[in-house]
């Protein structure tokens, strides 16, 4: 269930959670015409409450929004400033911020330019979107029987609501055959992504990851590990994988702001390498470093927010 907070900020305004409401007929419920960015704010050791890369996802969604002719009406710093400001208005140490510009209520068709856009920013507490467990020993995931869009289709590394009834899919049915999450091949049969994760094998010490023509969405958090690994002095390459390579790699791990770094146990049953995973518990206590002041952040990746 969604921990419910005091404010949402709706269209400029901080207002009740249960006044952030949407009509029926709002064109983004009828159609998916919704961009969206989930975004992680943590509490650090010695800087308080960050926003986590809050610049990029703003830039994403503006990017996604634009594929999809929808027009936010408000700059990106004013939705930079309003992701900050609803985390401080909850009072929240860390949060899971999600943003959603909704084509609005005016028209029926999916043609629609002329719908108003909604915007909304929610911040609310979440813990390990896959578990305390999957964290430390890792968690078993299945390949799925449904693709991941292709090119030319539906834009893959968009993020817009409407993309999600793919990863609907590849996450429901990876869960009904006993996995924690499912792992969807591109239109090719290479292997694309998780339901909601960008995935990594290690192989021989390299590091490799599909590329953005393999259907993925361009993840920040997979753009924050391959440049983690590189500064570690990991040789990284963007490359297709074909399916077989998940049951030959030492180490597999999937990067996602709910998932963050996660490590791979098996994959369809079968067990990845041989149980350790020294690279990617490097990449995992690297990249959580960054919230503990451990890791230093070279890159202006941490946007404290104002007491
Ligand atoms: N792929 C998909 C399909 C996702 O939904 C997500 C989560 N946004 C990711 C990859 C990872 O992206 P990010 O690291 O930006 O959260």
């Amino acid at each position: 269930a969604i921990q419910e907070v005091d404010k949402i900020w709706h269209n400029g305004k901080l207002v009740p959670w249960k006044e952030a409401t949407t009509h029926v007929m709002t064109h983004a419920l009828l159609y998916g015409t919704c961009a969206f960015e989930g975004i992680r704010a943590y509490k650090t050791d010695h800087k308080g409450t960050c926003i986590f890369r809050n610049k990029a996802h703003i830039d994403r969604l503006f990017y996604s929004a634009k594929v999809y002719y929808i027009d936010i009406p408000f700059t990106r710093q004013e939705i930079l400033d309003a992701a900050a400001e609803t985390v401080r208005a909850n009072g929240l140490e860390s949060a899971y911020i999600r943003i959603n510009a909704n084509l609005g209520y005016g028209e029926v068709g999916p043609y629609s330019l002329d719908c108003p856009t909604d915007v909304s920013i929610v911040a609310f507490p979440w813990g390990r979107y896959l578990g305390d467990e999957a964290m430390a020993k890792g968690i078993k995931v299945g390949v799925s029987s449904w693709r991941r869009s292709a090119p030319g289709t539906i834009p893959a590394g968009v993020k817009a609501a409407g993309n999600y009834l793919s990863s609907r899919l590849i996450t429901i049915e990876a869960k009904k055959r006993g996995y924690t999450e499912g792992i969807g091949l591109a239109h090719d049969g290479t292997v694309s992504e998780g339901a909601g994760e960008n995935l990594f094998v290690v192989r021989n010490g390299r590091i490799i990851t599909p590329p953005f023509a393999a259907s993925i969405l361009g993840g920040i958090t997979r753009d924050s590990v391959i440049t983690l690994a590189s500064k570690l002095g990991y040789e990284v390459v963007e490359q297709n994988l074909p399916r077989e390579m998940l049951y030959a790699a030492d180490e597999i791990f999937l990067t996602g702001t709910a998932a963050e770094v996660t490590k791979v146990a098996s994959v369809d049953d079968h067990e990845v390498g041989d149980g350790h995973y020294p690279i990617a518990d490097k990449i995992q206590k690297t990249f959580f470093g960054l919230f503990t002041g451990e890791t230093e952040d070279e890159w202006g990746w941490l946007e404290p927010i104002e007491k």
